[in-house]
């Protein structure tokens, strides 16, 4: 019997010429890296909407977040640990920032490999659009 996907098979089974941050991962694509580690890259937005707006992404394939926190809450607490200290180095904790998970249609996601936006650098107002 065939196994059901579930969003959790390894970047590169995944890999493919239809998700953009899995072509990043794999070098393929340029980006600036701010930081890696052995599950997760961190990188500068190509159109950031703050003065610091860096992406955080799981190596390994999922959708979105809600896939990911399900699917693996390890790796989903990896990237949050990532993303504080991609804020930390580019020295947003004392004035704070926002972390951000575009999910779905309604919300806008556009690429649909799970990152979280670190925005900082200036006062965010209530929300980003
Ligand atoms: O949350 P959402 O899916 O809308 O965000 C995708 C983000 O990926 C955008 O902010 C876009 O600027 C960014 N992007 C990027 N590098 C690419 C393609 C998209 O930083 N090569």
């Amino acid at each position: 019997m065939q196994k059901a996907s579930t969003g959790a098979l390894p970047y590169t089974a995944r890999m493919g010429t239809d998700c953009l941050f899995c072509r990043i991962v794999a070098g393929e694509i340029p980006a600036t890296v701010v930081r890696e580690t052995a599950t997760t890259l961190a990188f500068r937005d190509i159109n950031p909407q703050a003065p610091t707006h860096v992406l955080v992404i799981p190596k390994e394939h999922y959708a979105d977040v809600a896939t990911l926190a399900q699917g693996d809450p390890g790796l989903a607490g990896e990237v949050l640990a990532t993303a504080a200290t991609v804020a930390e180095e580019e020295g947003l904790l004392a004035d704070g920032f926002r972390l951000m998970f575009n999910t779905g249609t309604y919300a806008g996601q556009e690429v649909f490999h799970v990152h979280a936006h670190v925005f900082g650098g200036a006062p965010l107002g209530p929300m980003l659009c």
